[in-house]
């Protein structure tokens, strides 16, 4: 299909992190503080990923786990204590932060912002706007990855290479083995933040709804046309019923909604997909502005996030769901009649990535893997194991953030960026050793870890800062009457 051509190499580098998001800033810096030369390769025209362009605004307070032990330091806690600095938080201090049995909301164009800071300060390579398009084994080790920007198509050479662009780009085009039973499974999200609402009318009226709506499940259950018993087992229905009366304040007005056919519970897109109205976050957040509100409402299901099909689809139907989910909002929620869309992220994400086949699983409900960690993770502070992050097969690469070994379960932001930071790190001293990650003698990266800050073992018991206790499966990880509350604050 193509011509025959020669691709100029740009940069010849020690390591190369393929995905400036999350864990892939982390990586760089990383990488960059152990000594190493680095670029970084980021489709987007800025760095934070989820964290920035996918309108997160807020740390789920992770740095530590549910015992109130510190579980992260180090240069994620950097990140959060600039952005802090710049006062782009409600908190005046790092330790403010951290003491916060809180959500740690941040305006996310500053996490952008000190991104980019640090990874200037660092010395890292930065190439924006540059999608990666293929890899392939450079002639005395390592890989030469091609990306195509608006100078066409060139390349990088690196000796190790950290893929964290969330769908393991660089591991599927290398080969690597992905879990194919878990492409599909995972819902991808939007998330979008309102302005021009009247938080005090929206206070008021939540004022007036009362938690109770006996007629919520007969009702839901007819709509979808399941059985009460099927809906109660939905995974994904099941959390409407009853049992949560506090969820969604404003169940009556959705009911006629729907009814009026002015919002659609589920739409069917192609492919298979749909998109239907989530229950994952909505939240009326004062301190970003009086009239501003966060809306994840949007999920979107059936789709592959290694089809350039289904993405296009997945896009398209979540930004459409969006507005019409604010168009039902104004003509149905008092507080919503001039709502606007203010911002809105630069992409519909698939919460689970793509994950790769490790070279270890981590142990997800025990006391932690057995093998030496490269950091913890989770209200259980459990030890995320090097081979995670190894995609079989392929030496010279790791893997961090949603699209590792089992992402999904550990792909809470600052869990992501804790990873990316310790692939940084080993990945360079790697490529500074000439060996792959795997043969690297764990107890010397550890000993370098723990030198840049890294927490292998939790920290002593704080009793402060503690984080919301974990929830079932499928719930959400705040619950929006915490919005509610909120708002009421102000009226
Ligand atoms: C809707 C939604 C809500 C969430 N809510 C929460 C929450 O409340 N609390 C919480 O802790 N976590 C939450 N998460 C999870 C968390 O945000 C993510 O798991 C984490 O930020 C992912 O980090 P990452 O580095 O793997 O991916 P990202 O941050 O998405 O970074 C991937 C980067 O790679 C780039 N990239 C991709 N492909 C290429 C390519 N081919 N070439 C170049 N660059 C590329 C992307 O542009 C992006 O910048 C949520 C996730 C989603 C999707």
């Amino acid at each position: 299909m193509e011509p025959a051509r020669e691709t100029p190499l740009v940069a010849d580098v020690e390591v190369g992190v393929v995905g400036g998001g999350t864990a892939g800033v982390m990586a760089a810096l990383g990488a960059a503080r152990a000594g190493a030369r680095v670029a970084v390769l980021e489709r987007l025209g800025n760095l934070g990923g989820m964290l920035s362009s996918g309108l997160m605004g807020h740390f789920g307070n992770r740095f530590r786990d549910q015992r109130g032990r510190d579980i992260v330091a180090g240069a994620p806690r950097e990140l959060l204590g600039r952005i802090i600095a710049a006062g782009a938080t409600p908190f005046a201090t790092l330790d403010d932060a951290l003491n916060a049995d809180d959500m740690l909301f941040y305006r996310h164009e500053h996490a952008g912002n000190e991104c980019l800071r640090m990874l200037d300060e660092a010395g890292v390579g930065l190439w924006l706007h540059a999608c990666f398009a293929g890899a392939a084994p450079a002639p005395d080790g390592g890989y030469d990855l091609v990306f195509e920007s608006k100078g066409g198509r060139l390349a990088i050479r690196a000796r190790q290479v950290v893929d964290a662009t969330g769908e393991a780009d660089v591991a599927r085009r290398l080969g690597a083995p992905i879990r194919e039973d878990l492409r599909r499974r995972y819902s991808w999200g939007l998330l979008f933040e309102m302005g021009l609402v009247d938080l005090e009318r929206y206070g008021a009226f939540l004022a007036t709804c009362k938690p109770e709506c006996p007629e919520w499940t007969p009702w839901l259950a007819a709509t979808l046309g399941l059985s009460e018993a099927a809906l109660a087992q939905d995974t994904y229905w099941g959390e409407w019923l009853d049992r949560r009366p506090r969820a969604w304040p404003f169940r009556r007005q959705i009911m006629r909604a729907v009814d009026d056919g002015a919002l659609d519970l589920v739409r069917t897109l192609p492919e298979g997909g749909s998109v239907r109205y989530g229950w994952d976050g909505f939240w009326p957040e004062p301190w970003h502005g009086k009239d501003v509100v966060h809306a994840n409402v949007c999920m979107v299901t059936g789709l592959d996030p290694s089809s350039g099909r289904h993405v296009s689809v997945a896009e398209a139907g979540a930004r459409r769901y969006a507005f019409d989910f604010v168009r039902f909002l104004r003509a149905y929620i008092p507080g919503f009649e001039r709502a606007v869309v203010r911002a809105m992220s630069a992409q519909t994400v698939p919460r689970g990535g793509i994950e790769i086949v490790g070279e270890a699983e981590a142990v997800l409900h025990g006391a932690g893997s057995p093998a030496p960690a490269i950091c913890l993770s989770g209200f259980a502070a459990v030890g995320l194991p090097l081979g995670m992050f190894v995609p079989r097969g392929v030496p010279d690469l790791l893997v961090a953030g949603r699209c590792a070994d089992h992402g999904y379960a550990f792909r809470p932001s600052v869990s992501c960026m804790a990873q990316g930071f310790s692939c940084g790190v080993i990945a360079a001293m790697a490529a500074r050793r000439q060996v792959t990650p795997s043969r690297l003698d764990p107890a010397e990266w550890q000993a370098a870890l723990r030198q840049h800050g890294v927490l292998l073992e939790p920290g002593p018991e704080s009793g402060r800062g503690r984080p919301p206790q974990p929830r079932l499966p499928g719930v959400p990880s705040h619950d929006p009457s915490d919005g509610a509350r909120r708002a009421r604050k102000l009226s």
